[in-house]
């Protein structure tokens, strides 16, 4: 069978689908259901109406996550629609329980306007904790969480965004120790300037890398002042217009310290690699072809070659898993107002810091026994890796207590020993 059979048979085998709800109240007496629904429902409903926060306590919005998409940019697959998004939303939700213990309902809306998104968005605030927004197209958004942030008192995130950021940035900080580089002088070329490449390059920015260091390829080439001038960008990709000559990515990738692919697969040859700086970082992570193999990449040089790709077949696989469950975790758990740049470099620099501890022997084990030390080869954790969740999850609420958008202050030894226990 192959893999795509086997994917549908996993998802048909009965039940249908991949999540259900369960109750975690006793219902088994006349006296449980009448405390679980009419009468006695009543007066926690009471209590809410005069305490709001009141619903952390009674009801399950502090654990809940909405996973919300209209569909429109579907993993490679495009403008899928809706219902056909149901199977990515219904997974995304399986690994937010698998990895954080935190329950999803995933939410799959049929609109493609961006107003009447953030409409039915912002109106389903009172059910959730947070809102994990998912596999929406670029440009429409960057406005649905800019707006949805602003209406709502609860974090929303747009992982495809937020998500390769966040962790290829924790693997860039490792990345400039390994090659003996600097954060403030690195020179910075994107093959990409889509919703993953631009929230990307933003974070880099916020890391420490001059934005003028940073050169962005669309599929025309180099993001050029003389375009942003002709109308040719949007105001998210406009910041990152440089005041060069017109040129290809190939232009862009000479004397590069870093290339950053976030575009799609096979665009980047050996002699690309080669005209970078020494011991280059190259992040290709179109998915699920990156923009130049692990192979080709590495033996395009003599020097070290850093890589990472969006693949778990090879090392530093920027996986989106290594983040959204423990970010949406850490900020649930003090009933953060949002997810900020705060939270998103503590993940990050979280990430980066157990990259370079030692490996427990379980975590080797679960994946084929390959050496896992810090280096060019290790940069930052395994999916797998427990100690994720204990480490990433409480920088993240120490991040929202500190920066003010904590609505609950915890004891950051008690939670850490909470989320061990
Ligand atoms: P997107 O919003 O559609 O952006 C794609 C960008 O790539 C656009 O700016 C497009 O340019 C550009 N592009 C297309 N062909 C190009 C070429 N030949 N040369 C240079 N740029 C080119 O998509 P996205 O959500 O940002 O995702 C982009 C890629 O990153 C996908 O392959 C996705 O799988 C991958 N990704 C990986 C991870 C991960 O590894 N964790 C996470 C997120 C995304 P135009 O605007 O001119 O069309
Ligand atoms: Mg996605």
């Amino acid at each position: 069978m192959t893999l795509e059979d086997d994917a549908r048979e996993y998802h048909r085998a009965d039940p249908p689908g991949k999540i259900e709800i369960a109750t975690t109240k006793p219902t088994n007496t006349q006296r449980d259901l009448s405390l679980a629904y009419s009468p006695g429902v009543a007066a926690p409903c009471r209590d809410i109406a005069d305490e709001p926060t009141l619903a952390y306590e009674y009801t399950a919005k502090g654990n809940l996550v909405g996973v919300v998409s209209n569909g429109s940019a579907v993993l490679g697959l495009g403008d899928i629609g809706a219902q056909a998004s149901k199977p990515v939303m219904e997974g995304k939700g399986v690994l937010f329980k698998r990895f954080a213990d935190i329950d999803v309902f995933d939410v799959e809306l049929d609109i493609a306007d961006p107003d009447a998104f953030v409409q039915s968005v912002a109106a389903m605030g009172p059910t959730f904790g947070g809102i994990n927004l998912e596999d929406i197209k670029a440009p429409e958004c960057f406005e649905i969480e800019h707006k949805l942030r602003e209406r709502m008192d609860i974090p929303v995130f747009h992982d495809d965004q937020h998500g390769t950021a966040i962790i290829s940035g924790a693997a860039l900080l490792n990345a400039v120790d390994v090659a003996d580089k600097e954060l403030s002088s690195l020179e910075v070329t994107f093959a990409g300037a889509g919703a993953a490449a631009t929230a990307t390059a933003r974070f880099y920015v916020s890391l420490g890398i001059p934005r003028e260091n940073i050169t962005m390829c669309d599929i025309d080439g180099i993001l050029s002042e003389r375009r942003a001038d002709a109308g040719e960008l949007n105001e998210y990709t406009e910041p990152f217009a440089r005041g060069v000559e017109d040129g290809s990515l190939e232009d862009a990738m000479e004397g590069a310290d870093v290339f950053v692919g976030l575009s799609v697969g096979g665009i980047v040859s050996q002699e690309m690699v080669q005209s970078m700086a020494d011991n280059p970082i190259i992040f290709a992570m179109a998915n699920p072809d990156p923009e130049i193999t692990y192979e080709d990449a590495k033996s395009a040089r003599d020097d070290t070659v850093i890589m990472a790709t969006g693949r778990s077949d090879y090392p530093n696989q920027v996986n989106n898993v290594l983040g959204f469950p423990f970010i949406f975790r850490g900020a649930l758990d003090v009933r953060a107002t949002e997810i900020n740049e705060a939270m998103k470099r503590a993940a990050a620099e979280a990430l980066a810091n157990l990259a370079r501890q030692d490996v427990p022997d379980a975590v080797v084990k679960a994946y084929g026994d390959e050496p896992l030390q810090f280096g060019p080869d290790y940069l930052i954790p395994k999916p797998l890796d427990q100690r994720v969740l204990y480490e990433v999850t409480p920088a993240v609420a120490k991040a929202a207590m500190d920066s003010g958008s904590a609505r609950l202050e915890r004891d950051l030894d008690e939670y850490r020993e909470e989320l061990e226990a």
